[in-house]
């Protein structure tokens, strides 16, 4: 039935048809047929046929017209014949019972063919909401200035055209797992990155989900790209990995932009660390030569000039020490030393530049480590003078040594101002200072902990801190023990 499913019933049809049958009823009894006792069959079967036929091409009303229509013709046909007594009387119960019959038919038929029309009907809506919205997502998603690939469990691959744009080539249906298809050329700190190690084969096959990671990558043109990926499996209803969908952000300009930026940073501490060198060396000349007049006041103007350069010198080196942790030039010089001796040495440095604050080096334990002296110093100074920096000049300052596992564990702790819980992962992050309407302003640039976080990573180690706002804090960094001699 060509109709079925559109719901689009037509009543004229019916009407007409029924309208023929009779008279073609009346042709045949009077000029075709021989036998007139098998008129009546005939009638009814037609009858019951039309009934049938329009219940189901037009439903149930189309149904009642061809029992509408039959039983007029019938009633029709009792009055032309001229019955009488029983014969009428038995003609109208036929009629009856017939309308009943043709009537149940319609109503069943038709009913069943309008209830099959709207079951049709609502699949076909379904289906055809589906791919609308499928066609909807896969032009937003061509459309997205970001690349998004999926790969499903079986090996299927779909992308969009930013993806090819980025990848440097056409996305093949699918993804050929031996051949290494996603890393022709791709980098990640300047180490090769294997297929299995990209983030959306990560998220396929161990159900990683990936954050901004970056990536370097180079198209077979040699171009080369940096990347900034996410990928996340998707899984079934039962848990199962079914595919991983990932994005791709091309950063290449904001990270030659901030390369660039490096570069100068590099560049200009480097200037700038000369002339400072021969400034400091004449002023310790000045201040010998000084000295000889026995000028107080000169000699201390002189000591504060000198402190100054050295501030200068100290933030010089700062930055020379972020640049060169960008571009991976940090070096390391590490030898095995015990961390406590160098620890009284930081302290008694740093103690003799202050005359407000006391700084106890409370519990000393011989660990050795493998380290690099002079950077370990450099933390230590850095913890150390911002616990100056950030508690008052009468409180102490308390630092620890003790061990945790295959860990020397090394703790100095203020009571100044405290660091609130939300700041005290991002007091880590590079140029961070806390700031805020309460907060008192400190000079600094916020390098010093993001320098000690990258050395103490470097070795092997952790940095953190513990902080009550107000109360004052703890910043705790371990390193490795060497076993012998411990
Ligand atoms: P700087 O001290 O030059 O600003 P740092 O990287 O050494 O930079 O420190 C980052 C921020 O962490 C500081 O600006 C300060 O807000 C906070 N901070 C560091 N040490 C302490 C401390 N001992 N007590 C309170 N706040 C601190």
């Amino acid at each position: 039935m060509a109709k079925l499913g559109t719901r689009k019933y037509s009543l004229w049809f019916p009407l007409v048809a029924n309208l023929l049958l009779p008279i073609a009823s009346e042709v045949f009894a009077h000029k075709i047929a021989q036998n007139p006792n098998i008129v009546g069959a005939y009638i009814i079967f037609f009858d019951v046929a039309f009934t049938i036929y329009f219940a189901f091409r037009d439903g149930m009303r189309a149904g009642f017209i061809s029992t509408f229509g039959a039983v007029l013709y019938y009633f029709y046909i009792v009055f032309t014949r001229h019955y009488k007594g029983q014969q009428f009387f038995s003609a109208v119960e036929t009629i009856f019972m017939l309308a009943l019959v043709y009537a149940v038919i319609a109503l069943i038929i038709g009913w069943l063919k309008e209830r099959i029309d709207t079951l049709i009907q609502k699949e076909m809506d379904a289906r055809r909401l589906a791919e609308e919205g499928k066609v909807r997502l896969q032009t937003i998603l061509q459309q997205l200035p970001v690349g998004v690939l999926l790969v499903t469990a079986d090996g299927g691959l779909e992308g969009n055209k930013q993806t090819e744009k980025i990848l440097g080539r056409k996305i093949e249906k699918t993804l050929p797992m031996d051949k290494g298809y996603l890393s022709p050329y791709p980098y990640r700190l300047n180490n090769q990155l294997k297929q299995k190690e990209w983030p959306i084969i990560r998220a396929l096959q161990k159900g990683e989900i990936v954050k901004a990671e970056e990536i370097e990558y180079r198209q077979s043109d040699k171009k080369r790209l940096y990347l900034r990926v996410n990928a996340a499996p998707i899984r079934n209803k039962n848990k199962k990995i079914i595919a991983a969908v990932s994005t791709l952000y091309d950063i290449t300009q904001e990270k030659e932009a901030e390369l660039r930026k490096d570069d100068f940073v590099n560049m200009a501490s480097h200037e700038l660390k000369t002339p400072l060198t021969s400034m400091k060396l004449y002023i310790e000349l000045l201040a010998k030569q000084l000295g000889t007049y026995n000028d107080e006041k000169a000699i201390r103007t002189i000591q504060r000039i000198k402190r100054q350069t050295e501030k200068l010198q100290e933030l010089v080196n700062d930055l020379l020490d972020v640049s060169r942790i960008h571009t991976g030039k940090l070096l390391f010089k590490q030898e095995t030393f015990q961390i406590s001796d160098l620890i009284e040495e930081t302290v008694e440095t740093l103690q003799a530049t202050t005359q407000g604050h006391k700084i106890i080096f409370a519990e000393k334990q011989p660990f050795l480590v493998y380290a690099d002296k002079f950077r370990i110093d450099q933390v230590l100074t850095n913890l150390i003078t911002n616990a100056m920096k950030y508690s008052s000049e009468n409180k102490d300052i308390i630092i620890r040594v003790g061990k945790e596992k295959e860990y020397a564990v090394v703790s100095v702790q203020d009571f100044g101002i405290g660091i609130a819980k939300e700041q005290q992962k991002k007091i880590f992050d590079r140029l961070y200072q806390v700031t805020g309407n309460t907060e008192k302003t400190f000079p600094g640039l916020g390098m010093g902990l993001y320098i000690s976080r990258e050395i103490i990573k470097r070795h092997k180690g952790a940095i953190w801190v513990e902080s009550e706002k107000g109360k004052g804090s703890i910043f705790y960094f371990r390193l490795p023990r060497v076993r012998s001699g411990n």
